[in-house]
């Protein structure tokens, strides 16, 4: 039986943790060969090392999402190493600092979109002319939004516009190449247990978030990767340009 994945190469950016770790590690275990990207680039080492002790192919590159040149570069990288490139996902992400939206730090705002928006759009630039020349079709994008990108995160309003944009890019890029058979979607993960939240809230905190999802705890890394995967595989051959939660139910009340 061939794997699902099998002469698929794949770009996860933000490779190095959390959601993009659990990522890669499944787009792995299901036979593409995957490029980890990100500003840490020993986080990304340590986990293409994972995958190849454990039978896979990966390979880490350093990459600034902010930065549209590293998006470039890290596409190059890609073809230059692997020959092709089939699959992105568009994770590295930032949570950014606390300010109601009447006393946003500006430095702060400009980061944040930089990361989070901009760097989906860099990444979309240069991954998509070359998926176009992997024949389109059977390549397939997955942009990391969040459940903060149809409802507020009180006191993080760049976080919210952010992750909101990259719903509304989504859907363009999707309507734009569907006609070439490129499949684009995003996901909207509630809270997961990722370094992101797990260095940034206290255990009070934590209590409350888990009371906000019906299902009574905090998501795992591992349950968005199977959606993401499932979303970039062709068993999605009919999906594209749509949000799709994960969220335990977050956003329902
Ligand atoms: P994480 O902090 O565990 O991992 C994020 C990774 O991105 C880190 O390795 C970090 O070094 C890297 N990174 C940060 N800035 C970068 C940049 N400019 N260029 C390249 N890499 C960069 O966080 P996570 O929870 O795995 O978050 C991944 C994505 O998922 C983010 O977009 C985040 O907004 C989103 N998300 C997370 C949650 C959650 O609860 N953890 C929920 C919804 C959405």
């Amino acid at each position: 039986m061939t794997s699902l994945f099998e002469g698929n190469v794949a770009i996860v950016t933000g490779g190095g943790s959390g959601l993009g770790e659990a990522i890669g590690k499944e787009l792995a275990a299901k036979g593409a060969k995957v490029v980890l990207s990100d500003i840490n680039l020993p986080g990304a080492e340590r986990v293409a090392d994972e995958i190849t002790a454990a039978g896979g192919t990966a390979v880490a590159v350093h990459q600034d999402t902010a930065r549209a040149k590293d998006s470039e570069k890290v596409v190059r990288f890609t073809v230059e190493t692997y020959g092709a490139l089939h699959l992105a996902v568009n994770n590295a992400g930032i949570g950014g600092k606390h300010a109601l939206v009447g006393e946003t730090d500006l430095a702060e705002w400009d980061k944040v979109i930089a990361i989070n928006l901009s760097g989906v759009l860099y990444g979309m630039r240069y991954q998509i002319p070359q998926m176009l020349r992997a024949g389109g079709r059977h390549c397939a994008i997955v942009n990391m939004a969040s459940i903060h990108g149809t409802v507020a995160a009180p006191g993080n309003g760049a976080y919210t516009a952010s992750k909101h944009a990259v719903v509304g890019l989504t859907k363009n890029a999707a309507a734009e190449y569907g006609p070439l058979g490129l499949r684009i979607n995003c996901v909207g993960p509630g809270y997961i247990t990722t370094p992101l939240l797990l260095d940034n809230v206290g255990p009070e905190v934590l209590t409350v978030l888990e009371g906000k999802h019906p299902l009574g705890r905090l998501g795992r890394a591992e349950e968005v990767a199977h959606l993401v995967c499932f979303l970039l595989s062709d068993e999605a051959s009919f999906i594209t340009g749509s949000y799709h939660l994960v969220d335990g139910g977050y956003t329902t009340v």
